[in-house]
């Protein structure tokens, strides 16, 4: 499936809940957020038909995020249902990891191929500032418990924040070399309410190439650039405004209320909710040709008014 720039889209990111159980303070207001009614959000049911007529499509890739996917009833079904259309779609989850502990062994069972786990800091103190909610132990122990699952290649989900963590670049080149996952830094995106935090927030990945002038690039991995310690650790870089990379996107998103999302800071929205069959596959292919050239983000613009939470980053 082609977008209008020739784009092939592949990949499908899935929001199964806009709820999350921590409030990161550049993604979530500290009071939550208005619970939608169950009929407003899509069903398993909904969200697997949503699947299949992507992959009927040429998606070949599945990413379920939220919110926080793993407060979502049903999502260990949705991953078997997924697996059950073909079991050769790369089925990959993002999550806080506060109740990895419990779910990373359902996880595999359930066809889960991949996880990326969000981690802004190795300090337990930091955490709780970020998270607002969490805990860095659990999040050390639901990797653990990925680890002992089975799961490889796990990527850690890095925001990167002047002032709040960049002191904390070596520590995690560190950590990625102990216990062999991809630390993925991403820059800070001025969303609907990131756009408020203070101005030094918002770095440039050039912070980390200078911090760490040993890295040595190795590969192109989709959208993010990755980079070799000295020490065998892997760094990847996700810059979506120092360095941006709307020319290699592939990808199209779906809210939990049932929106395809054509660009993650567009407003441009299609509504899938109660569409099926052949509607459903017009309605996902005129999505896909609204897919913008790029975004605006060098000029601090995101146009749209979703928080991260409701697209799922
Ligand atoms: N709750 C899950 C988690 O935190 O991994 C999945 C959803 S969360 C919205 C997905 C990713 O988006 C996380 O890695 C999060 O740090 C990132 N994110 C949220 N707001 C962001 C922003 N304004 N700029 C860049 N990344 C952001
Ligand atoms: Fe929740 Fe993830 Fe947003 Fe943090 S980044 S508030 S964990 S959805």
């Amino acid at each position: 499936m082609k977008d209008h720039y020739n784009r092939t889209i592949r990949y499908l990111r899935l929001s199964v809940t806009d709820l999350c159980n921590y409030r990161c303070f550049y993604c979530m207001p500290l009071c939550g957020i208005e619970k939608k009614r169950h009929s407003d959000i899509l069903s398993i049911e909904e969200m697997t038909e949503i699947v299949r007529a992507a992959h009927a499509l040429g998606v070949n890739k599945v990413r379920l995020t939220g919110g926080e996917p793993l407060i979502r009833k049903g999502i260990l079904t949705l991953c078997e249902n997924i697996k059950r259309i073909d079991d050769r779609i790369e089925l990959s989850l993002t999550t806080n990891g506060a109740l990895l502990k419990d779910f990373a062994l359902p996880l595999k069972e359930a066809g889960v191929d991949r996880l990326n786990v969000s981690l802004d800091t190795l300090d337990e103190e930091k955490f709780r500032t970020i998270t607002r909610l969490g805990s860095l132990k659990d999040v050390l122990d639901g990797l653990d418990a990925a680890d002992r699952a089975g799961f490889e290649n796990t990527k850690i989900n890095t925001v990167l924040m002047g002032t709040v963590n960049t002191d904390e670049i070596a520590d995690f080149a560190r950590f990625s070399e102990e216990r062999g996952y991809l630390i993925r830094f991403i820059e800070l995106m001025p969303m609907n309410i990131t756009k408020t935090l203070p101005k030094e927030y918002f770095v440039s990945n050039r912070v980390v190439l200078d911090t760490l002038p040993e890295l040595r690039k190795i590969r192109d991995d989709g959208v993010s650039r990755v980079y070799q310690t000295e020490r065998g650790g892997t760094i990847g870089l996700i810059s979506p405004i120092s360095d941006r990379f709307c020319d290699r996107c592939d990808r199209i998103r779906i809210t939990s209320n049932g929106y395809l999302k054509p660009c993650l800071h567009s407003d441009t929205e299609i509504s899938l909710k109660g569409l099926s069959g052949e509607e459903l596959i017009d309605a996902i292919k005129s999505g896909v040709m609204e897919k913008p050239a790029g975004h605006q983000l060098d000029r601090f613009s995101s146009s749209t008014r979703r928080d991260m939470n409701e697209i799922g980053g």
